[in-house]
């Protein structure tokens, strides 16, 4: 890959294990299981979402509280209120938390209530923003771009890398084409093109790419067949009712099944989804 330094392997075997906390990791034989609303909506909500994820694989929890949205008109996200609701839910439930960094004066307050940023598709080449993200002592999330190659989307982790911060991992989540009945396409190809290329963990985010619920299992089996290190999916305790891509969402039971449906793949490509006692510290209170 032209130009690329950080993210390129060494050799076949290099892959880089990536720490989200003590006990959850992404890049090694373990899948990561993230799962979630697309926006944090009430503390109600993500208590919801936690307990009846508890007891599932579901590894870290996901919920947008800065939202970029097509529409100034539409739900822009509860911003401090919601991130105070995501630190509440990581320490209740011990469970490591992510969230999308808009802007530059955002990532402070995320970094210090959240354990993952993610840098959403619009932002992927918000070149000062990825230099930001990349002094963070904490990983990032970089979500492909809408419409970047993957030289495009290497490049933008060579950004937030080179500027100090190797903790990134990238997530395909569809891309523009010609048909509208998914919302975007997923690629795969890219997925395995990136684990050749790099030495990253690569997750896919199969609800953005379908765009509708139904579609969403199904490509998740496949994205973990060829290949991928994890899945960030959304969900919702009432789906239809979700302020943002409801359209998309998984009731918890649908997530729960997902999961389960998951360990034969992994079993059969030399993968493992660990057990909520491996990757769930005892809670204290
Ligand atoms: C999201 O994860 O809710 C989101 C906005 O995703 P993307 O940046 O991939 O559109
Ligand atoms: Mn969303």
């Amino acid at each position: 890959m032209q130009d690329a330094k950080l993210t390129v392997k060494s050799h076949t075997a290099h892959r880089s294990v990536i720490a989200l906390s003590d006990r959850v990791t992404v890049g090694g034989d373990d899948l990561l299981m993230i799962g979630g609303p697309c926006s944090v909506e009430s503390l109600e909500q993500m208590e919801t979402i936690a307990t009846r994820l508890g007891n599932t694989t579901i590894q870290a929890l996901r919920g947008g509280v800065y939202k970029p949205r097509t529409s100034p008109y539409a739900f822009q996200g509860l911003g401090e209120a919601g991130l105070a609701i995501l630190d509440r839910i990581r320490r209740l439930y011990s469970i490591p938390v992510i969230t999308e960094v808009m802007a530059i004066h955002q990532i402070e307050a995320i970094a210090a209530h959240a354990d993952v940023l993610q840098i959403g598709s619009r932002n992927m080449q918000n070149f000062d923003l990825l230099k930001a993200v990349g002094q963070v002592d904490k990983p990032v999330v970089l979500k492909r771009g809408l419409a970047a190659t993957i030289q495009e989307f290497i490049m933008a982790a060579e950004y937030i890398m080179s500027h100090g911060n190797s903790n990134v991992i990238l997530c395909e989540r569809g891309i523009r084409s010609f048909d509208s009945y998914t919302r975007n396409v997923l690629d795969l190809g890219a997925v395995v093109a990136l684990k050749q290329l790099t030495h990253l963990p690569v997750i896919v985010d199969p609800s953005h790419a379908a765009g509708k619920r139904e579609l969403v299992p199904d490509l998740a089996r496949a994205a973990i067949a060829a290949g991928a290190d994890g899945l960030m999916i959304e969900c919702h305790p009432v789906p239809e009712e979700s302020v943002s891509d409801a359209r998309q969402a998984l009731s918890l039971e649908d997530m729960a099944a997902l999961v389960d449906s998951l360990h034969p793949i992994a079993t059969a490509i030399g993968r493992r989804i660990p057990t909520v006692q491996e990757t769930r510290e005892p809670v204290l209170f």
